[in-house]
């Protein structure tokens, strides 16, 4: 969940139904962006699935065929617009050389010249699968009960927004990251069976709960990042209890990155200058109270450009990686042959840092101790 939350809708709305529901499932549409035009699924162990009204021995194959969707189950063909898939446990999905496993429904149609591929499965089991793919790396039982807690409410209070689309959520960073359940493990499945149901709210609505790798030692206040303040619980705070910094034992706590000038200015001409515009310097930082970069001017021969941190990170990470610039916080400077960035910590910045929960955990704090020290003014909730 590093990279992208511009598509935050101004206005939260929320279903009171889900508190009265104990479990239920969410649609996820997966792997809309790998292009499938033909997968194979199979039962894994002694799941049984039955692809429309017919029960799936060894594997069944789906391609786009002229207008419609060729199935080949156990080597009988049939043809149809769309199909549902039931399952009642693990399957794999294979595609373009790659497998996931899944587990729930699949409903299968056309989408242009590739498949829409919606998965619904009980929200606790995503919870699972998201955790596997999102908290690899911590090892304290506690941060990562905290972690899930943080997923499922991220997963309640975002589940409107893929609506239009026809399910909940994508699978993707936009999201949260839902790579199915190849790497589900023992203690990702006791926190989530530990905390099942438990969700975080401010005035009795779920809450945003985002989350990032490291805050470099201080969390960022969300409405300096996204521009609006509707999330009061997601204020900047110093990652610490006492003196030592819970996240400063973590990777990319503090990180330095050279770019050649040639490479930054042919990053910049291929995201915001033009062709004929000189990179001459940066100047003008500007900084916010969480110490990120809030804006800057990019200064050709030609032109001064403003441009936000977030932005600035969001366009770098897409061209040069997410390695190269690791979070907004960063200062810059620049000699004859490079541009040199010196940056504090990896994602965002703002709410729970993955990092220093990690270590409050090894260090005796509770997952809810966890919650409170990076979501302000909050309650639990069992849904
Ligand atoms: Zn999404
Ligand atoms: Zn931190």
């Amino acid at each position: 969940m590093l990279k992208s939350f511009l598509n935050i809708p101004l206005k939260i709305s929320f279903v009171f139904l889900i508190f009265t529901l104990s479990s239920f499932d969410l649609k996820i549409g997966i792997l809309d962006n790998k292009h499938i035009n033909r997968f194979t699924v199979s039962p894994i162990n002694n799941t049984t699935l039955i692809i429309g009204t017919e029960a799936v021995k060894s594997s069944a194959k789906f391609n786009i065929y002229r207008d419609d969707i060729k199935i080949d189950i156990d080597g009988r063909i049939k043809f149809e617009k769309q199909i549902k898939i039931l399952s009642d446990g693990l399957f794999s999905l294979k595609f373009n050389n790659s497998e996931r496993y899944y587990k729930g429904k699949l409903s299968v149609q056309r989408h242009g010249k590739s498949f829409l591929i919606i998965n619904s499965l009980d929200i606790e089991d995503y919870v699972k699968a998201v955790a596997s793919a999102e908290t690899e790396g911590m090892d304290s039982i506690e941060a990562i009960k905290a972690n899930v807690i943080a997923i499922r409410t991220y997963a309640i209070a975002a589940m409107n927004r893929h609506i239009d689309e026809g399910y909940n959520l994508c699978d993707l960073t936009h999201c949260q990251l839902y790579i199915g359940f190849e790497k589900v493990n023992d203690k990702i499945i006791r926190a989530v069976d530990d905390t099942r149901g438990m969700i975080i709210t401010y005035n009795n609505k779920p809450i945003w709960a985002m989350y990032h790798s490291n805050c470099g030692g201080r969390t960022e206040t969300a409405a300096d990042v996204w521009d609006y303040d509707t999330m009061p619980y997601l204020k900047s705070i110093d990652d610490r209890i006492g003196k030592k910094f819970f996240c400063s034992g973590g990777w990319a706590y503090r990180w330095k990155t050279r770019i050649s000038l040639k490479k930054f200015e042919s990053f910049l001409r291929n995201s915001i200058i033009s062709k004929n515009e000189k990179f001459l310097k940066i100047d003008n930082v500007n900084y916010t109270e969480g110490g990120r970069v809030k804006n800057f001017n990019i200064v050709t021969d030609k032109r001064k450009i403003n441009i936000s941190g977030i932005d600035f990170y969001h366009l770098v990470g897409r061209y040069l990686g997410w390695m190269a610039i690791k979070s907004t916080a960063f200062s810059v400077d620049m000699d004859n042959k490079y541009v040199i960035f010196d940056g504090k910590g990896y994602g965002h910045g703002v709410g729970m840092c993955q990092a220093g929960a990690d270590e409050m955990g090894e260090l005796g704090y509770n997952y809810k101790e966890i919650i409170r020290h990076y979501y302000k003014d909050v309650k639990l909730k069992k849904i």
